[in-house]
């Protein structure tokens, strides 16, 4: 089988163990360094480490002072992680529609979204390429708002060489599929100090310092265990990005011109980082997109489906207060994308021979 991930963290063992050594095993030193270099990779003036994604989300939102009352504008293709973390503020979500080109928010249907109680516009960065900067920060400008990246896929991606994650407040994930990883993580960039402090006191109890708690706060500190892990890929990340490019670049060579199937275009002016190498497996194609994916398992090859349904049309978010009534129809783009998206293997891990197999797999049960 060939898997749509592989986690690889090999030459992290020397750095873990000289923090199981040091006895000091919680928030530390490590973490601080893996901050540093975070920040300098992303070309920010901070970076502020938590323990996943989602509490990344969670924390930026509540350094902004979002609750009850707030609205904040996302995509509805995505991750139910960005969902949860605006719901648990308190706030209202306000759903815009996605382009087909690069899965993320579309800017005139984001115009369209904001309203007098907007706070904050929170675009994803989907599948490794940054969504559209150049129309989507000066509309967060225009109208006052704050700007929340959820950088989650995109750790490294750029749009005209600034980096995601330094438009606005950037939110990583570690988790243990993405480009880096420390098991479970996650990270914070700005470049605002008192931001950056504000994220360190929600991080940690409201705590400024010993007896001095500041405003109301939870415990989302990374471990230095978890830093230790994180820190050496920090150093090969050229590599492994060249790795995943090169191997997007095969697919699409592979792939371009089967029936039915639409292979992903970078845009001119974004970096992508290839987290996933998402294709479209239209109307007319010889199977369904899910029917392709249990074909291509059949023949070893394994799949993603990010994401089969918008992020409220699941069956926990029905009625829920915080979300308006929607229907996917209503976001004809991010619904079609719904139904056709599928990811195929692109991770540095592959071998030439892996990425013939799975063009000439999916050619074949495409009847190419
Ligand atoms: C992975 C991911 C998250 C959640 O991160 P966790 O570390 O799993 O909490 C949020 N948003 C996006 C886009 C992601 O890919």
């Amino acid at each position: 089988m060939i898997p749509i991930a592989v986690v690889d963290v090999r030459e992290s063992e020397s750095l873990v163990i000289e923090v199981l050594r040091s006895g000091s095993l919680a928030q530390g030193p490590m973490v601080e360094r893996f901050e540093e270099a975070f920040a300098r990779v992303t070309g920010t003036k901070h970076a502020v480490a938590v323990h996943s994604g989602t509490t990344a989300l969670v924390a930026a939102l509540q350094a902004v002072g979002v609750g009850a009352g707030d609205e904040v504008v996302t995509s509805p293709f995505a991750f139910v992680a960005t969902l949860n973390a605006i719901l648990w503020t308190g706030a209202t979500v306000r759903f815009a529609d996605v382009t087909a080109e690069d899965f993320a928010l579309d800017p005139t249907s984001t115009r369209k979204a904001i309203g007098p109680r907007t706070k904050v516009l929170l675009p994803g960065h989907l599948f490794g390429q940054t969504a559209d900067m150049g129309e989507l920060l000066p509309l967060a400008e225009e109208h006052g708002l704050h700007l929340v990246e959820d950088a989650g896929q995109a750790f490294g991606a750029a749009f005209h060489g600034k980096q995601a994650g330094s438009f606005g407040i950037g939110c990583f994930s570690l988790y243990a599929t993405k480009n880096v990883t420390t098991g479970e993580g996650g990270m914070i960039t700005c470049d605002d100090p008192a931001l950056a402090d504000r994220l360190r006191l929600v991080r940690n109890q409201g705590m400024r310092a010993a007896g001095a708690y500041e405003l109301p706060g939870l415990n989302y500190r990374m471990s230095d265990l978890h830093a230790a892990v994180g820190i050496p890929q920090l150093a090969r990340l050229d590599e492994t990005v060249a790795a995943r490019r090169h191997n997007a670049r095969q697919l699409t060579t592979g792939l371009a011109g089967t029936p039915g199937l639409t292979v992903p275009k970078p845009l001119p002016g974004r970096d992508h980082v290839w987290h996933q190498y998402t294709v479209l497996i239209g109307k007319h194609a010889m199977l369904s997109r899910d029917e392709l994916v249990a074909e291509l398992d059949a023949r070893g090859v394994g799949t993603g489906v990010y994401y089969p349904k918008l992020v409220f049309d699941h069956e926990g978010f029905r009625g829920h207060p915080q979300i308006p009534e929607a229907d996917p129809a209503d976001f004809p783009v991010a619904a079609k994308l719904a139904e056709q998206a599928l990811s195929l293997p692109v991770h540095p891990a592959l071998t030439e021979s892996d990425v013939d197999t799975v063009v000439r797999e999916v050619r074949d049960a495409l009847g190419a």
